[in-house]
C-alpha cells in the first residue's frame, strides 16, 4: 500500500549519501564536484564518515560544513566515542551544535587491540551510552548503526538486536544499517527486529561497488556475506573500467528494487565518493518510484 501510494502520488523515496572525507586537495575539489552532483537527487542528508579513533574529526566537521554550503543539505556526522573522554564528547557535541549541525551517526567505533596499554580513553563502552549522552546534550536528531547479518564481535544476531534496541531506549531516532548484498537479509533483519519489538526506521545501507577487489575485501572484514553469484558478475571485468562500472550500476539498481520489495523506508548509499551511480539510481527511485518499480510489479496500476 505504501508504494502504491507512492506511484499514485509521485511521493520520493527518501535517500541519503555517504561520504568520506578527501585525503588530498584533489580530492577535496572532486568531492565538492560530486556533492552538488548528488545533491541533484534531493537527498535527505548526506553523511560523513570519521576514523575509528575519531583522529579525522576536525576533517569530518570541516567537510560538512563545505558540505552543507555547497548543496544546502543537511549534513550526518559519523561521530565515533572511541579514544575519547566523556568531556572531550561533550565538548565536540557542543562544537557540532554551535556549527548548525543537527544531524549525528552515533557510533562506538572501533578500539585498537593495544588500547589498553597506550592508555587510550574509551568513554562508553557501547553506543547506547553515546547516544544517551548526545541526547541529554542537545536535541540532535540520532542515527545508529544495525547488523542485519550480526555485527562480528556480537555472540548471535538476536543479541546484536538487542543490543540495537538499547540504543534506541537510549533514545535513537533510527538505524542505518550495515551494508548488504543480499536484500533478502535485510528483510529477514527487520522482521526479526520488529519482533523483538523494535518500531524504528531501519534504513538499508547499499554500496557502490566502484573496484570489486577492494569493495570485497571491505565486506568481508565488516562481517557482510558475498554472493557467489556478484563473484561471478564481475570475474573478468577488472580490467574493464567500463564494463565493471555497467555491472556495478545494474547490480546497484537490482539491489535497490529488492531492498524496497523487502520495505526499506528509504535508501542509505555508501557512494565511495562518487556520484554516477548513486545519483543514477537516487534519480530513478526519487523521481519515478513507480516506473522504476514496474506498474505491474507494484500493484499499483
Ligand atoms: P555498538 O552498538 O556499541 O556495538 C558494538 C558491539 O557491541 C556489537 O557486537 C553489539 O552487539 C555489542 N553491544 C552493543 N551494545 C551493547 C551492550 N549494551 N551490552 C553488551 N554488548 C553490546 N566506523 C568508523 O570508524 N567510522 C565511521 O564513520 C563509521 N560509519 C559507519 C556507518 C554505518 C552505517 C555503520 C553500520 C557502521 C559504521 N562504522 C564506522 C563501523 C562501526 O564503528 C563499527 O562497526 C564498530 O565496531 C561498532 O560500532 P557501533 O556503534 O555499532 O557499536
Amino acid at each position: 500500500p505504501v508504494l502504491a501510494e507512492m506511484f499514485r502520488t509521485g511521493a520520493k523515496l527518501p535517500v541519503s549519501f555517504e561520504v568520506f572525507p578527501p585525503k588530498s586537495e584533489n580530492a577535496r575539489a572532486s568531492l565538492h564536484y560530486t556533492a552538488t552532483r548528488l545533491a541533484d537527487a534531493d537527498p535527505g542528508f548526506f553523511s560523513v564518515t570519521s576514523s575509528p579513533d575519531g583522529s579525522s574529526r576536525e576533517r569530518t566537521l570541516a567537510v560538512a560544513r563545505e558540505l552543507a554550503a555547497c548543496t544546502e543539505t543537511p549534513v550526518k556526522i559519523h561521530f565515533t566515542a572511541s579514544g575519547h573522554t566523556r568531556e572531550q564528547i561533550d565538548a565536540h557535541a557542543d562544537r557540532m551544535w554551535a556549527d548548525g549541525i543537527r544531524h549525528v551517526l552515533a557510533l562506538r567505533g572501533d578500539r585498537p587491540a593495544d588500547a589498553d596499554r597506550r592508555g587510550i580513553p574509551q568513554a562508553y563502552e557501547h553506543a547506547d551510552g553515546l547516544v544517551a549522552a548526545l541526547k541529554a546534550r542537545h536535541d540532535f536528531d540520532v542515527s545508529v548503526a544495525a547488523y542485519p547479518e550480526k555485527h562480528p564481535e556480537a555472540p548471535s544476531l538476536d543479541a546484536d538486536i538487542e543490543h540495537l534496541k538499547a540504543k534506541f531506549d537510549a533514545g535513537a531516532d533510527r538505524a542505518i544499517c550495515q551494508f548488504v548484498f543480499d536484500a533478502e537479509s535485510y528483510g529477514r533483519f527487520r522482521e526479526r527486529a520488529e519482533r523483538h519489538g523494535i518500531d524504528k526506521p531501519l534504513v538499508p545501507g547499499v554500496i557502490v561497488p566502484t573496484n570489486w577487489r577492494r569493495i570485497r575485501r571491505f565486506a568481508v572484514k565488516a562481517g557482510a556475506s558475498v554472493p557467489d553469484w556478484l563473484d561471478e558478475l564481475f570475474d573478468g571485468v577488472e580490467d574493464e573500467p567500463e564494463i565493471a562500472q555497467l555491472t556495478a550500476m545494474a547490480t546497484v539498481q537490482q539491489q535497490v528494487r529488492r531492498l524496497i520489495a523487502y520495505g526499506a523506508p528509504a535508501i542509505h548509499f555508501y557512494t565511495m565518493n562518487t556520484w554516477q551511480i548513486p545519483l543514477a539510481a537516487g534519480h530513478l527511485m526519487g523521481r519515478h518510484v513507480g516506473d522504476f518499480l514496474g506498474k505491474t510489479w507494484c500493484g499499483a496500476a
